[in-house]
């Protein structure tokens, strides 16, 4: 288990850099791991983004989720159901991935971009049609 992630940590930011995680993460997965996922409470962040809900290898084997701001509310009547469901989502944004999907333009998508908390609620936890079929050529190619 990746426990220690000070490596990552950013002391100007207070954040942690998913992409070194990422790297890390891999040399956890044995082998015949196919893909790694890693749900964590730290606030992540990319150079060019103020922060992420999480990151993947785009094609490649991990991929991580962070909870940090996926808790706000959003007016629900159920906080805890919705957290739970924005980190499933969140959780098959980041594995498409690294099925090799890219962001779709399609709103009924799970693999749309969300730019903020209001877009992850309103976002599908389905591929539309088209990322389906991209999955299913990634899934042959295994
Ligand atoms: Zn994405
Ligand atoms: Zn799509």
């Amino acid at each position: 288990m990746l426990t220690d992630l000070s490596f990552a940590y950013h002391t100007g930011r207070k954040q942690y850099h998913s992409t070194p995680i990422l790297v890390k993460l891999e040399t956890f997965a044995p082998p015949e791991f196919l893909k790694v996922l890693a749900i964590t409470r730290v606030d992540l962040f990319i150079p060019i983004l103020t922060y992420v809900f999480g990151e993947a290898q785009l094609g490649g084997k991990s991929c991580i989720v962070s909870t940090c701001r996926l808790n706000e509310d959003n007016w629900s009547v159920e906080p805890e159901r919705l957290f739970k469901a924005r980190i499933v989502k969140e959780a098959i944004h980041e594995l498409g991935h690294t099925f090799n999907l890219r962001h779709c333009k399609s709103n009924d998508c799970i693999m749309n971009y969300c730019r903020g908390i209001e877009e992850v609620d309103l976002r599908t936890d389905q591929l539309c049609r088209y990322c389906k079929v991209l999955l299913a050529d990634e899934e042959k190619r295994l």
